[in-house]
């Protein structure tokens, strides 16, 4: 329903002259080895090649003095005044190409590229070097949300609005271009100067997509770019740095390098003012969950809004506002490695993650992760003063007990040693979110104080968890959003926590902390392997007299090993 709707948009071509007819119209004329000549000809304006094509034809055109009976016949806006400036156009854009191969060495020049490796290249510009780095993507299955027909309403607007009217929306407020937190996404001059080029050139441009808010306000969903390079080049300076917008590398309006907008032609200026932008625009009547779902179809490229983007656009607010907050705890960013906020909102989206678990509970999980948190989203938008305190204390106390814990190794994984290398160690930079979210979430739920006592027990026993069992291991690495291995995940970890803060009295089954501390002070040499033992994190202290053949778990009968070395010991001696 919705969807198609939305794609029929995005395919629809601009107003520009059908090629088709163009040719068929030259065949029938009896200039049919021209019509083909100019469908093959390629030259170095790539992107611009079938602009330069329309140009040729209306040319040829021209010279058999039949000009007019096309413009009757299949100009699509007839003899209008319009039609007749986008035909002067055409003709400029011919003359301006033509001119500017004379002389040149065809291999000298750079060609434009297409819109696409444009894109793609602005992309790699803009990874930022300071964003988390995953093991898995936070969303991993893309799955269908499951609503019921009724609900799923997208109600749109479509319009072509001309480039004035966006610049004039934004400079009242009105279109708001960045809603994204923190989002830098420049293009340079350069790229930004090829765009007016092709405004001038009168290039299709790709649509925008507009989201309404809540506020009546219109946010940018897909097109923060081009309307940025748009409003700045009107403006004269650079929206972001302030420094004068000059028109840079032009390759078909060579003598316009150098320009600013005021030192254009007033016609030319007009050219850009008047470039219609074909708009689709979401009401803010429309489902959110579906909504959100669609725009994610919609951001193909990397430099489009992310899940979390999206959300700061469509669950503008309270919570919203709280979770930025919450993202930008100092031992929050010290724990992720952050020093600054990272540009994507990832910092944000994890922020959530915790609260959706903290409201719903693991229990109540459903995948997709991406609908349990944006519905996690959606109820608390506009959340109250109360709840607001209840999850900023919740989301503080576990950041600190974890700092405590795992301190600069939180939330990352432990690896075992294997036969090659007996030593184990800690995953140095990648983040694991289904760690992350046990951590969180266990100790927002359990009494402060019992886990400071037990802060040693609780540590070996996760290092534990991540080197020897295999299921928890599974369930942090394989298909990690699936209701099993969520269920999987939080149930180990719980129950471990709630056995060593429970139930210390029994006979326990590990070696305390301070006895393997002491081992390893004394001698770091693994009793299995006979080599150093290279990290404490990494050393087990082993029952020399395994503890289900009756040996006691005393230190006479301890002895420090390698984790990999503890677990690969046949379990019959
Ligand atoms: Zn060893």
């Amino acid at each position: 329903m919705g969807f198609k709707m939305v794609e029929i948009y995005k395919s629809e071509e601009f107003e520009a002259l059908p090629l088709k007819s163009a040719y068929r119209f030259l065949e029938e004329k009896g200039l049919k080895g021209d019509a083909q000549r100019i469908k093959r000809e390629k030259d170095k304006y790539k992107s611009y090649t079938s602009t330069l094509r329309r140009g040729k034809i209306i040319k040829l055109l021209e010279e058999n003095h039949l000009l007019d009976e096309f413009i009757v016949k299949c100009w699509p806006f007839g003899k209008t005044e319009n039609g007749e400036k986008k035909i002067r156009r055409y003709k400029k854009i011919y003359n301006k190409c033509l001119n500017n191969t004379k002389g040149k060495e065809k291999d000298n020049v750079t060609p434009i590229e297409g819109y696409k490796n444009r894109r793609d290249k602005m992309n790699e510009q803009t990874s930022e070097m300071d964003e988390l780095e995953f093991e898995q993507p936070l969303e991993e299955e893309i799955e269908r949300v499951e609503v019921t027909p009724e609900e799923r309403k997208v109600f749109t607007d479509k319009g072509d609005p001309e480039v004035d009217s966006l610049h004039k929306r934004w400079t009242k407020g009105k279109l708001v271009l960045q809603p994204g937190f923190q989002r830098h996404f420049v293009w340079d001059v350069k790229k930004s100067s090829r765009l007016i080029e092709s405004a001038l050139l009168d290039i299709p441009l790709p649509v925008v997509y507009l989201s309404e808010g809540d506020d009546g306000k219109e946010y940018v969903i897909d097109g923060q770019q081009r309307l940025t390079a748009f409003f700045s080049f009107i403006n004269g300076k650079f929206l972001d740095d302030d420094k004068d917008f000059k028109l840079t590398g032009l390759k078909v309006f060579t003598d316009l390098n150098g320009e600013i907008f005021k030192g254009i032609d007033e016609d030319l200026q007009d050219t850009i003012l008047s470039c219609k932008i074909r708009t689709i625009t979401f009401k803010k009547e429309s489902d959110k969950n579906l909504r959100f779902e669609i725009f994610e179809r919609l951001n193909t490229g990397a430099v489009s809004l992310n899940d979390q983007e999206l959300r700061n656009c469509i669950y503008r607010g309270l919570y919203n506002k709280l979770l930025v907050e919450l993202s930008q705890d100092k031992d929050f960013m010290y724990l992720l490695g952050l020093k600054n906020f990272d540009k994507r909102m990832k910092d944000v989206e994890l922020a959530l993650r915790f609260a959706s678990f903290y409201h719903a509970t693991y229990l109540k999980y459903k995948p997709p992760i991406r609908t349990f948190l944006n519905n996690d989203m959606e109820k608390y938008q506009f959340i109250s003063e109360k709840e607001a305190v209840e999850l900023k204390t919740a989301f503080k106390n576990t950041i600190t007990i974890i700092r405590s814990l795992f301190d600069i190794h939180a939330f990352k994984r432990f690896y075992r040693g294997d036969e090659k290398s007996l030593n184990g160690y800690w995953e140095p930079k990648k983040f694991n979110a289904s760690l992350y979210d046990i951590l969180m979430y266990m100790f927002a739920h359990t009494d402060k104080n019992k886990v400071y006592q037990n802060l040693d027990s609780i540590r070996e026993a996760l290092i534990h968890l991540m080197t020897s069992d295999k299921e928890f291991i599974d369930s942090i690495e394989l298909s990690t959003s699936s209701v099993q291995a969520v269920r999987t995940r939080f149930d180990k970890w719980r129950l471990t926590v709630e056995e060593i803060i429970g139930i210390q009295q029994k006979e326990p089954r590990c070696f305390s902390y301070k006895l393997k501390e002491e081992l390893y002070k004394n001698n770091a040499t693994c009793a299995i392997c006979d080599q150093k033992i290279q990290n404490i994190d990494d050393s087990a202290v082993d029952h020399i007299e395994q503890y289900w053949t009756g040996g006691k778990t005393i230190p006479e009968n301890a002895r420090l090993t390698h984790r990999y070395c503890n677990w690969a010991r046949p379990r019959k001696e």
